[in-house]
């Protein structure tokens, strides 16, 4: 198999980062869509943070990899096998599947196995790279190229967590449950604002303009290239210390707490930065929970709450055509403005 490059080896680019491991740790974030230049390591950090967290139980031989500890979301095969006896279970690598541009919708929901069906006249199911993403990452390249409809399918399965296949005469559903990562250029094509709404944190990322940063870039791909084993090795406490941070985040995520006070504050950035409906709301309150968990806090504190606004609230400001600064830009004002107050 081959070697991943090491999370914890990836100099800057801390909001991707940071964003990536928030939506590992609330997976009900719907996602990440990372804006930025090419040859930035979107999809190397993509890998790398799916390389770095803990091997999965899944039943063994199934084609969606399901949760044996989750029989609530067995497909129909495990199902059937669950009633004859115990589940057979192996550990498995998370999954990082890759949407191809120009993906069919049969590529990406499943289809009929026409061999099957032409040979003996077997209607059986051929899943789809949303079964191979289950409990896993599916990761977009170019988001803002991919067909409308299959960004809406994407998105519809993303947040129920279930692919319902009707068609060919065919009816049946499974567990599809995933990260979706979407990476996109602003400047080759704009994303309709309503899919942008749909994702749960938007980043920023850029080559780095600082020469020492740039250096240590080029100096630490050298060295993976040249010899991974060695590299990884450098890592390895590293990844080691992330990943418990990540699985200990994850237990202590149900109980932290949020304070009137902290709503309140959401509640203010959202109305000050003209956001629609409570989707934005209820992702800032959930990104700024999951940070508190990964940094061990028993609540959500302002700083919080203040480290997700960007991430959560960027890609969901209204045009105002009295202001065209960037959406940055006026994020922070908004955020400087609620926080002094
Ligand atoms: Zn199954």
């Amino acid at each position: 198999m081959k070697t991943v490059f090491p999370f914890t080896a990836i100099v800057g680019q801390e909001e991707m980062t940071d964003a990536l491991v928030i939506a590992a740790i609330e997976p009900r974030l719907s996602g990440v869509l990372i804006f930025g230049d090419r040859g930035t390591g979107k999809s190397t950090a993509v890998r790398a943070l799916a390389a770095l967290l803990p091997d999965i139980s899944a039943v063994t031989g199934c084609a969606y990899g399901c949760d044996p500890a989750d029989t609530s979301a067995l497909c129909d095969a495990c199902r059937e096998k669950l009633t004859h006896g115990k589940l057979p279970i192996s550990k498995t690598k998370i999954p990082v599947v890759d949407l191809p541009l120009g993906a069919t919708e049969d590529r990406v929901v499943g289809a009929l196995n026409l061999e099957r069906a032409l040979a003996d006249g077997t209607k059986m199911f051929e899943p789809g790279l949303l079964a191979r993403a289950h409990r896993g990452f599916l990761y977009i390249d170019e988001v803002n190229l991919l067909e409308d409809h299959i960004v809406d399918l994407l998105l519809d399965v993303a947040a129920s967590g279930e692919n319902l296949v009707e068609r060919e005469g065919m009816s049946l559903k499974h567990p599809a449950r995933f990260v979706l990562i979407g990476s996109g250029n602003p400047e080759e094509g704009e994303l309709r604002p309503q899919l942008l709404d749909r994702f749960g944190l938007c980043v920023e990322v850029r080559t780095p303009t600082d020469i020492a940063a740039r250096i240590e870039v080029v100096r630490r791909r050298d060295d993976f290239d040249r010899d991974p084993a060695a590299f990884t090795a450098r890592f390895a406490p590293a990844e080691k210390k992330l990943r418990k941070r990540i699985t200990d985040a994850k237990a202590r995520l149900p109980h932290i707490t949020v304070a009137d006070e902290i709503l309140t504050q959401a509640a203010k950035l959202c109305m000050a930065l003209g956001t629609d409906g409570l989707r934005g709301e209820l992702t800032l309150l959930r990104a700024a929970r999951a940070l508190a968990a990964f940094e061990a806090a028993h609540e959500v504190t302002p700083d919080h709450l203040r480290r997700m606004t960007a991430p959560a609230l960027r890609h969901r400001l209204r045009r105002d055509p009295l202001d065209d600064s960037l959406a940055s830009t006026r994020v922070d004002r908004v955020v400087a403005e609620v926080f002094a107050a």
